[in-house]
């Protein structure tokens, strides 16, 4: 016959036993959670059939600016790589200097020649946007960066430049006249020169971004026309 286990071996339930009408309903008792939570308002998120606007904070995918002529803010300089936890930025800087005469990818020496971030690894901790001295890399509210290859999570630069604004002229080309680089870091450049305009005409006529060339009669004529109207009219032209 087997041995009977000893009374203080014995299990002990830690949940205290009730008897009668409490002990039936204590099966279905977990159920009064479930009808207490029907009657509050739905907090789940129907993504992706809907997309709730983030906080205009939220660290999403990167961005690398420019300033308002064109030129890139990125100066090449690596702080955003150095910074990064996950090793996920690589960048190669080169010289403005190198380049063919007149042209420039940024103000002042350096622009970013290679830039990748490699979204395999990023944890969107934002530190290299912190680290970035000129701004030039910032984080959008994008946040939808799935992709069905791992080649595709490494992002270029061409992937992570802003899209050039209305007025804006691709770069490579020359900066403001009579500026430095600190005239730009300062926000005094507001948007292209003519002298940058007429560089761009000369060497990419063909330049998407390029306003559209001015088409009405020169400003002498349209004076001349104006003094006939005026004289037609009968008023004295002075
Ligand atoms: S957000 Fe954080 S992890 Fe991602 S690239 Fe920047 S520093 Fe690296
Ligand atoms: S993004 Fe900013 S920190 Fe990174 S290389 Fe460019 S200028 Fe330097």
């Amino acid at each position: 016959m087997p041995e009977q286990p000893d009374s203080k071996d014995r299990y002990e339930p830690l949940r205290p036993q009730h008897s009668g009408l409490r002990e039936a309903l204590a099966p279905v008792a977990g159920f009064g959670v479930t009808f207490s939570s029907m009657f509050r308002p739905t907090v789940t998120e129907q993504y992706p059939r809907q997309k709730v606007p983030t906080k205009p904070r939220y660290h999403g995918r990167h961005q690398l600016n420019r300033y308002a002529d064109g030129l890139e803010k990125c100066i090449g300089c690596e702080l955003c790589a150095w910074a990064c936890p996950a090793d996920a930025i690589y960048v190669e800087g080169a010289d403005n200097a190198d380049l063919p005469e007149g042209e420039h990818m940024s103000p002042g020496e350096r622009y970013g020649r290679v830039y990748q971030i490699n979204y395999l690894r990023c944890i969107f901790c934002g530190l290299c946007i912190e680290a970035c001295p000129t701004r030039a890399l910032t984080m959008t509210n994008e946040y939808e960066l799935a992709g069905p290859t791992r080649e595709g999570l490494i992002w270029e630069k061409e992937d992570l430049l802003a899209p050039l604004q209305q007025g804006m002229l691709a770069a490579p080309h020359p900066m403001v006249p009579g500026t430095t680089d600190t005239e730009y870091y300062r926000g005094e450049v507001t948007g292209p020169a003519d002298e940058q305009v007429a560089w761009v005409r000369e060497h990419r006529p063909d330049d998407e971004t390029l306003p559209p060339e001015p088409t009405g009669p020169a400003p002498g004529v349209r004076r001349a026309e104006h003094v006939a109207r005026g004289n037609r009219s009968g008023k004295a032209a002075r």
